[in-house]
């Protein structure tokens, strides 16, 4: 799609601009139409091309979406959506703002939520120290959904419209999450975690009761609402060779499913397997024996992969979430990007909270930018926001509902504020170019710059209100 800017144009007397927005659950047959500066993604943009010659992405300066029953009916220039909304059709005028696809988190847990910023020695002592006397806590329905709660609205604060995220080893984690996200109306993906080993003892769940536990975790709700399960072993260490057989006859079972789990994270972590596992080519090569890569697998990290994993990845559909915030914060290493994306594996943003250090996908985006640099890779602006959109799309095979806004799309996005700080309004008001205030939107944005989060066209955040 060719890059189309439009002047303002006058609006149309049809249209009231004092119309009160619907609150959440007000959506159910209402058209809205909403204006502002719009960039939505149909494919990834080529890394090499000019801005102005992608044919990825379609940018309006003066944009219009009409919404219709949370469903994006028409995405363009503001004249011809205008002109295409019915009478009276209440309007949400963002002129001023940036309109994206909501973002999307491939890798997140929620029960790390209270554990973020938690400093420890490297991976395998953080998760002894915090992670798992943290998880314990989930055994508690009421911690759990206390914790969802909060979780949900730190995502939508975030502009994070889709997650998949980890529960803890007790299903009653998972069923909390989901029924605190189908409450609010959001897209999740979640699993809860298999482990059997390598854990402490009240963490641990056995081959069988995780593929019993999983398997009616999935019969409660994949496909419910907006709902979708993960399959989640936590990764090779914590799960016996059994337990991944588990995995896999649940992967056969189930092939729509999303699988999700870690590899090759961190020097130490990679050493284990290869002791745990001697018959493995390598990490990746644990999970392709047992039937866990596939299209909608999910793997996190990936920092340590070699060529023929990375072609192996890419062979079999399986996708890596980047988590720069969570590799940095754990000296676990610099994911070569490049090399990644020049093997053709689809990649999306992960916060890896709490390893993870913000639940922004714009600080995560900033330091994607930095950690590709450092390994000689120079991720483009507009790369940068396929990545966070549509591409996390594409990895949870959601990409038929969510991660643009072609026409029949559920109705996610986010409204991006340049004036959310005085640096931002400043360097924002010298910006040329889309590619240069892009870049000042991963480099200097955070959680202040989502001036507003709406979920099936409904907003459920403003940063104002
Ligand atoms: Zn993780």
């Amino acid at each position: 799609m060719p890059e189309r800017d439009h002047a303002p144009l006058p609006m149309n007397p049809a249209l009231r601009s004092d119309a009160t927005p619907p609150g959440p659950g007000a959506t159910a047959g209402a058209a809205r139409l909403v204006r502002g500066e719009i960039l939505h993604f149909s494919g990834a943009p080529d890394a090499g091309a000019p801005a102005d010659a992608s044919p990825a992405y379609e940018h309006y300066a003066d944009g219009g979406l009409l919404i219709e029953a949370g469903i994006v009916r028409r995405c363009g220039a503001w004249a011809e959506v205008a002109a295409a909304a019915p009478p009276a059709t209440p309007l949400d005028d963002q002129r001023g703002r940036l309109i994206l696809p909501g973002l999307v988190d491939i890798h997140v847990h929620y029960p790390q939520t209270d554990i973020i910023a938690s400093p420890g020695r490297g991976l395998l002592d953080w998760l002894e120290r915090y992670a798992f006397v943290a998880e314990r806590r989930f055994a508690d329905p009421a911690v759990a959904r206390e914790t969802a709660g909060f979780f949900c609205e730190e995502l939508l604060r975030n502009g994070t419209t889709t997650a998949l995220v980890f529960g803890t080893v007790h299903p009653q984690s998972v069923d909390a999450l989901f029924e605190v996200a189908q409450d609010r109306g959001l897209r999740l993906v979640a699993g809860k975690v298999m482990m059997d080993r390598h854990c402490p003892e009240f963490l641990r769940d056995t081959a069988q009761s995780s593929y019993d536990d999983s398997k009616r975790l999935i019969e409660r709700w994949q496909g419910v609402g907006r709902l979708g399960y993960a399959i989640t072993p936590r990764f090779a260490a914590s799960s016996s060779p059994a337990q991944l057989e588990a995995a896999g006859a649940l992967a056969r079972e189930f092939p729509q499913l999303v699988v999700q789990s870690h590899v090759a994270e961190n020097t130490a972590e990679v050493a284990w397997i290869r002791a745990l596992y001697p018959d493995s080519r390598s990490y990746l090569d644990v999970y392709d024996r047992h039937g866990l890569l596939k299209p909608h697998a999910v793997y996190a990290h990936g920092i340590y992969l070699d060529g023929a994993d990375r072609q192996r990845m890419a062979d079999s559909g399986t996708a890596l979430a980047f988590c720069p915030t969570s590799n940095l914060f754990l000296g676990s290493g610099l994911l070569d990007l490049g090399q990644v994306l020049e093997a053709g594996v689809g990649v999306g943003m992960g916060s890896d909270v709490g390893g993870g250090t913000s639940f922004s996908l714009l600080r995560t985006l900033g330091a994607a930018y930095q950690v590709a640099h450092l390994k000689g890779y120079v991720m483009r602006p507009l790369q940068a926001f396929y990545l966070a959109t549509l591409a996390g799309a594409r990895a949870l095979g959601l990409e038929q509902h969510i991660g643009n806004f072609a026409p029949g799309k559920e109705a996610d996005f986010i409204v991006l504020d340049p004036a959310a700080t005085p640096l931002l309004a400043r360097r924002m008001a010298a910006a040329q170019s889309l590619d240069e205030r892009l870049f000042l939107w991963l480099t200097l944005g955070d959680d202040r710059a989502i001036a507003s989060t709406y979920v099936m066209g409904a907003p459920l955040w403003r940063r104002d209100a």
